[in-house]
């Protein structure tokens, strides 16, 4: 694999400060100029340039130019202006998204978890926000990349904290309810608003499908001033958030109110409307709209092909259930349940069942309980509510009597190696065969695409899986001005997956609307914002736990829809989000640790956390009891997140913010000038040789040893 090319912004830098340290730039004009233009690129490298950044660099760079005494400066007058002109994009992109693409300029690099959100939600300066209690505005920011933090906020599978650094030295900080608090609390305080919308831009976009795929794309569409409307084949927007997720997760509240938020858009619904069936791709484009994006979800269910399946009512799918029951369809399935399947759907459908009464519900599931893909929280919640679970076991027919089902007949599965693979896989123990009692099976093992809806889609590629094959960077299919996303592309999988495709394809539908070629890269993460830090004591940092989430009580739990999980209280969630370590500024780099340690022999900082994969044990308030305050992290941190700075008559070390140590300034006797922490003058006087010892127990600066020691000698000097 090739190197990945420097960064035009960091390789101008180096060039305009190799000049100016160079001494080439012998006018002190030319030189002054040189600087200017080295503090504006700066701002550029830093992601705090505004629009007109390049414009006065470009005409600093002329008057540069006029220097015609001395070469060199023409030369980088040259060369900035080239640079200016050939790598206008790179300039613009880091002032624009505040990022750097290739990571030369440290300070633009996104943090882990806005890395390992698929909509590339900017985590850090929200979840910084809502520590503030700015919620409005933490609302905000998320809504650049994801106009569904309240639904995310309480389903979403959060990639983020799997990555979360905090959740190596205790657990992740709890990011995703910190946007439910945050969305519900500005919705209630009516500061949850739309953007202001681009002018009309007097073309239409059709989208098939109301899931968050769909939803998202016609969000950002009708921002940038498209005519957008959704074209949903059932009486409401939502998708699976509405006919799959059950209500004791997701209330139809939630939905509905970010759903509103499109309408006031202008975002138009044609509800009861099917693709294939009521409008065609012909149609669409009689009817004036110039592009289309299909996201219509993975609704088919998978067979459990075994015997009897098909023979008995009984035998149901999960998908079928929860939208009856989402659909307001009450009814019990039956009395005894078994529902087939690991995942997060099994989950689902078995605490559906036991709300609607069931009197017994077992999931059967063919590999392991470590092997379930579901939730691991899911899972615990259904056990607490009495839902049982038969691992390892592998369905083999359906047996019942008299149209009514009697039984599942199952059989033991022990996990075994394949192809020398290191996978696990589930194969059936001979003879091990055992009946689940049940009145109703229900199946739960995967989705896929209903395909009937666009057989008549010529030239529609399909990928291995019968899924949509669409570009995973612009969503664009092979028919010209179609784009896909969400399940119908990927499959079953999350909402935020759903989301994130729908935001690429907003961008990509512009593209090709206004005549842009399309990128060939996935898009960076955009930093939102630059918020500073707040202070927190490393003491609290160190001692502040994820609080745990309170539910309904149990009884409730077993026999209502209401939403199970009752959210932090709001003291909960801002010092929850103060727990955030600011991963967006600390690159984790450990230059800071190994000059305490190696240069300076103190070892004062312990961040366990650097190295990933072996975390060590981290104790942020260790730096107090060795930290001499002298600096030498700060001086040698490459993105400013170690600082020490004098104030109030102390001298503070903070890291991102945790306030690792503070100390006594010690001033002068003489003229009162500060000297620095009481540490750090005896470290030196251990270094440096005593000024002598009639001084000996007097603080004084530099400057009043000499006039004292002067005034000393001349007073004992035999006049
Ligand atoms: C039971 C269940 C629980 C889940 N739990 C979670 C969870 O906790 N967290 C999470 O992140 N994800 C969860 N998911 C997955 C998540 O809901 C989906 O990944 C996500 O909704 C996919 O979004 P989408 O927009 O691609 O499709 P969908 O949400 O499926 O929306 C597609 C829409 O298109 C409509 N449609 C289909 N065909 C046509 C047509 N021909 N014409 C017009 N309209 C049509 C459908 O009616 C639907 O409204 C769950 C899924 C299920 C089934």
């Amino acid at each position: 694999m090739s190197a990945p090319a420097p960064c035009p912004v960091h390789e101008t830098i180096l060039r305009v400060r190799g000049e100016i340290e160079s001494g080439r730039l012998a006018h002190p004009r030319s030189r002054r100029i040189a600087e200017e233009i080295l503090d504006l690129l700066n701002d550029v490298a830093w992601g705090r340039a505004g629009q007109d950044h390049p414009g006065a660099i470009a005409s600093l760079a002329d008057e540069l130019a006029a220097d015609t005494e001395h070469p060199a400066a023409p030369g980088l007058a040259r060369f900035l202006l080239d640079a200016l002109s050939r790598q206008r994009e790179v300039f613009q992109s880091h002032i624009e998204t505040h990022n750097c693409a290739s990571g030369d300029c440290v300070r633009l690099v996104p943090a882990p978890c806005q890395m390992a959100c698929p909509a590339g939600i900017d985590v850090p300066t929200y979840v910084n926000l809502i520590a503030l209690g700015r919620d409005a505005e933490a609302i905000e920011v998320i809504r650049r990349d994801n106009p569904f933090p309240w639904v995310c906020g309480l389903v979403c599978t959060r990639p983020c904290e799997f990555m979360c650094v905090r959740g190596r030295l205790d657990k992740p900080i709890s990011i995703k309810f910190l946007k439910a608090f945050a969305a519900e609390r500005a919705l209630s305080e009516r500061s949850y608003r739309n953007p202001p919308r681009e002018a009309d831009k007097g073309r239409r976009v059709a989208v098939i499908g109301a899931g968050p795929g769909g939803l998202t794309a016609a969000y950002y569409l009708a921002l940038k001033g498209y005519g957008v409307t959704v074209f949903e084949e059932l009486p409401m927007a939502g998708g699976m958030m509405m006919i799959g997720i059950p209500r004791y997760r997701l209330p139809r509240e939630v939905i509905d109110r970010e759903v509103a938020m499109l309408e006031d858009l202008g975002v138009r619904f044609r509800f009861g409307t099917r693709f294939g069936r009521d409008v065609d791709l012909e149609t669409l484009k009689s009817r004036g709209y110039d592009a289309v994006f299909l996201a219509i979800g993975a609704h088919a269910s998978f067979k459990l092909n075994i015997p009897g399946e098909a023979d008995f009512p009984q035998v149901i799918e999960a998908i079928a259930l929860l939208r009856r029951v989402a659909l307001g369809d009450h009814r019990a399935p039956g009395k005894r349940v078994v529902v087939v399947g690991g995942g997060n759907v099994a989950i689902d459908a078995a605490r559906t069942c036991l709300r609607l009464g069931c009197e017994e519900v077992t999931i059967a599931y063919r590999r392991s309980r470590a092997d379930m893909p579901a939730d691991v929280e899911e899972v615990e919640q259904a056990e607490e509510e009495g839902v049982r679970f038969s691992f390892l076991t592998i369905p083999k027919a359906v047996h019942g009597a008299a149209s009514a089902v009697r039984g599942l007949e199952c059989v033991r599965a022990k996990m075994v190696k394949k192809d020398d693979g290191p996978r696990l896989f589930p194969v059936p123990v001979e003879g091990s065969e055992f009946t689940i009692e049940a009145d109703t099976v229900v199946s739960a093992i995967g989705q896929r695409i209903e395909l009937e809806c666009l057989r008549d889609l010529q030239g529609l590629s399909w990928s291995r899986r019968q899924t949509i094959q669409a570009s995973a960077v612009t969503q664009e299919t092979s028919l010209p001005g179609v784009f896909a996303g969400g399940d119908a592309v990927t499959g079953p999988a999350t909402v935020v997956e759903a989301i994130g495709a729908g935001k690429r394809a907003a961008e990509a539908i512009d593209r090709w609307l206004s005549g842009i070629p399309q990128p060939t890269m996935p898009p960076v993460p955009v930093r939102r914002r630059r918020v500073d830090w707040i202070e927190v004591p490393a003491s609290t940092k160190m001692t502040l736990r994820r609080p745990e989430m309170p539910l309904l009580n149990l009884e409730r739990r077993r026999t209502t829809f209401q939403q199970v999980e009752l959210g932090y209280p709001e003291n909960a969630v801002r010092e929850e989000a103060r727990r955030c370590l600011r991963c967006d500024v600390c690159l984790r780099c450990g230059q800071c640790v190994a000059v305490c340690r190696d240069r300076m022999g103190i070892d004062a900082l312990q961040f366990g956390f650097l190295s990933f994969d072996r975390p060590g044990p981290t104790d942020l308030r260790v730096t107090a009891e060795r930290c001499i305050l002298c600096g030498a992290c700060a001086a040698n941190c490459p993105n400013d997140a170690i600082r020490v700075v004098d104030r109030g008559g102390e001298r503070l070390l903070s890291w991102c913010g945790t306030i690792l140590n503070r100390e006594r300034l010690e001033r002068c006797e003489g003229c009162g000038a500060v000297l620095g922490p009481r540490r750090y003058l005896e470290y030196l006087q251990k270094r440096t040789a005593p000024v002598g010892p009639l001084l000996t127990g007097r603080l004084l600066c530099q400057a009043c040893a000499r006039r004292e020691s002067a005034r000393m000698h001349t007073d004992i000097a035999p006049v």
